[in-house]
C-alpha cells in the first residue's frame, strides 16, 4: 500500500491521516506534541465549525463530540451606534448546526485514535532537512503544520493576498458562567458584535476541556482602542481587559458576562497574522516536491470563522483526489491540479473574508439593517457562513444586493 506521511496533527492533518488510515493507506503522522501536551496546552481557536464541514468529519465517523458539545442553531449579528446601543440586532436561523469543539479536546482525541488504528504517530518538529529526507521515502508528504514555521517553504501568492500586514489583533478567552442573550435564553448561537471603527467581539458557545463553555473573542483593528493584548501575560488581567472592552463597545455582552471566570489556566490567547495565500507546492532542497494542506496554503483571518471549516474541507478535497490518483505518481502537476480543485471553494472563503476586513461598504450596512426586518435575509447570511460561495450572488455588488434586497422586500409585503 501506498506511503503516505502526513506532517502537523491539526484539524486538516489529523483528518487526512484518519482518512487515508481508513482506506488501508500506510499514514504517518508527525506532530510536534504529544496528545497530553496538547490537551493541557493553551487554546489554540474558537474553532466553530458550520454544517458541510461538520459533515465532512461525520462521514469519516469522526463527530466523536457531537452530542456533548452545544448546537448552535443562530448566527446573529449587532452593530454598535456611537452610544454604544445596538443600531443593528437581529438572529439568522442556520439550516444545519454549527459546533465548536475545542481543538485541545479534538487534536488530542483523534490523534490517540489514530494511533490506537495502527497509525505510526512521530512526535517531532518536522524541519525542511526531514522533510528533504523524507519526500525520497514517501510517496506523498503533505505539510498541515498551520501557520507554523514551515510556511517558508510555500512562496506567498501575490495575487490572490491583498494584504501584507495583519488586519487583526485577535484575542480569546474561554469562560465559564456566561449567561443568555435575553432575546433568546433557550438558543445556542454564535453572536457577532460589529464595532465600527474598533473591531469585533464574537461570543459562541463550547466544548472544552472542562465541559460546557463559552468564549469571549475579541478582533482588533491594529492601532485601535481594543488592540491592547500585547504584554499581556496573566490571564486574570487578560479576562479583566476583555470584561472592559465589553462594557465600553458591547454593553448588551458585558451584561451576561459580569460572573463570568476562566475556564482553565491555559483559556486565553492573543497575537496577529497576516492572512496570506501560498504556492501550494513546496520545493525542497534535495529537489523532492510537498504538498501544502490548509492553513500552510491559505491563511484567512478568522473574522468571519472559517479556518478549521476551510481545513475540513480542504482535507475533503485532497483526500478525494488522493483516492482518485490510485498508484500513479504523486508529481508536481497532481499537487497543482489538487490544490486548485481546493482552491476553487476557498477563494469564495478568502474573497469573503478579505471583504469583512475592510470598512463596510453603505449596501452591506443596508443589508445587515434589512436583515433586522426582513428574516430571510438574516437567515441567508448566516447560512453563507457555511457556504460562502453564496455571497457571489447578494453580497458584493450594491446593484445585486439592491435587487435581491427588494425582491425578498416584495415577497414579504405580498
Ligand atoms: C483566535 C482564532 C480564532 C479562530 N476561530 C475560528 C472559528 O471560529 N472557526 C473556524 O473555522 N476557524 C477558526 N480559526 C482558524 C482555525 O483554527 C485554523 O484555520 C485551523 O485550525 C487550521 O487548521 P490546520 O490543519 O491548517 O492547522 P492547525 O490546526 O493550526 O494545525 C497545525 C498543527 O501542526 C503542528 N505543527 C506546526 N509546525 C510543526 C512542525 N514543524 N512539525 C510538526 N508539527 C507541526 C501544530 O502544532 C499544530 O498542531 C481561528 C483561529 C484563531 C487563531
Amino acid at each position: 500500500m501506498r506511503k503516505i506521511l502526513v506532517v502537523g496533527a491539526g484539524q486538516s492533518g489529523l483528518q487526512l491521516a484518519l482518512g487515508l488510515q481508513s482506506y488501508g493507506y500506510e499514514v504517518t503522522l508527525m506532530s510536534n506534541r504529544t496528545a497530553d501536551e496538547i490537551r493541557s496546552g493553551r487554546v489554540m481557536s474558537t474553532q466553530c465549525m458550520f454544517h458541510t464541514a461538520l459533515q465532512h468529519e461525520r462521514d469519516l465517523g469522526l463527530n466523536f463530540w457531537e452530542s456533548q458539545a452545544p448546537r448552535v442553531e443562530g448566527l446573529g449579528v449587532s452593530v454598535a451606534a456611537p452610544d454604544s446601543s445596538r443600531a443593528t440586532d437581529w438572529l439568522g436561523r442556520l439550516d444545519g448546526i454549527a459546533q465548536s469543539v475545542d481543538q485541545r479536546v479534538k487534536m488530542a482525541g483523534w490523534m490517540e485514535t489514530f494511533a490506537q488504528r495502527g497509525g505510526q504517530l512521530v512526535i517531532h518538529g518536522a524541519a525542511v532537512s526531514d522533510l528533504d529526507y523524507f519526500a525520497r521515502t514517501y510517496d506523498l508528504v503533505l505539510v498541515s503544520a498551520g501557520k507554523g514555521e514551515l510556511v517558508a517553504m510555500f512562496g506567498r501568492d501575490a495575487a490572490r493576498s491583498p494584504y501584507d500586514t495583519p488586519r487583526r489583533m485577535l484575542s480569546v478567552a474561554y469562560v465559564h458562567g456566561l449567561g443568555p442573550r435575553a432575546e433568546h435564553p433557550g438558543l445556542e448561537a454564535v453572536r457577532c458584535n460589529l464595532v465600527p471603527g474598533v473591531g469585533e467581539l464574537f461570543v459562541m458557545p463550547t466544548l472544552t476541556v472542562t465541559g460546557r463553555a463559552d468564549i469571549l473573542f475579541w478582533e482588533g483593528i491594529p492601532g485601535g482602542p481594543v488592540d491592547v493584548f500585547q504584554g499581556i501575560k496573566d490571564p486574570a488581567d487578560h479576562l479583566s481587559l476583555t470584561l472592559e472592552l465589553m462594557e465600553r463597545y458591547t454593553p448588551w455582552e458585558y451584561s451576561r458576562a459580569t460572573k463570568v471566570e476562566l475556564t482553565d489556566a491555559n483559556a486565553t490567547l492573543s497575537g496577529r497574522y497576516t492572512p496570506t495565500v501560498r504556492n501550494p507546492v513546496g520545493r525542497l532542497p534535495g529537489g523532492g516536491v510537498v504538498l501544502g494542506v490548509a492553513d500552510v496554503v491559505v491563511a484567512n483571518d478568522p473574522v468571519t470563522g472559517q479556518g478549521s471549516n476551510s481545513a475540513a474541507k480542504c482535507a475533503a478535497s485532497y483526500l478525494e483526489s488522493i483516492l482518485a490518483h490510485g498508484d500513479r505518481e504523486f508529481d508536481e502537476a497532481w499537487m497543482r491540479a489538487t490544490f486548485e480543485r481546493h482552491w476553487e471553494s476557498a477563494r469564495h472563503t478568502t474573497r469573503w473574508t478579505n471583504t469583512m476586513l475592510g470598512p463596510p461598504p453603505a449596501h452591506v450596512l443596508d443589508m445587515f439593517e434589512a436583515a433586522g426586518r426582513l428574516q430571510p435575509v438574516a437567515d441567508r447570511f448566516a447560512n453563507g457562513f457555511d457556504d460562502p460561495s453564496d455571497f457571489e450572488d447578494f453580497f458584493y455588488d450594491g446593484e445585486r444586493t439592491r435587487a435581491y434586497l427588494a425582491a425578498v422586500g416584495g415577497r414579504a409585503a405580498r
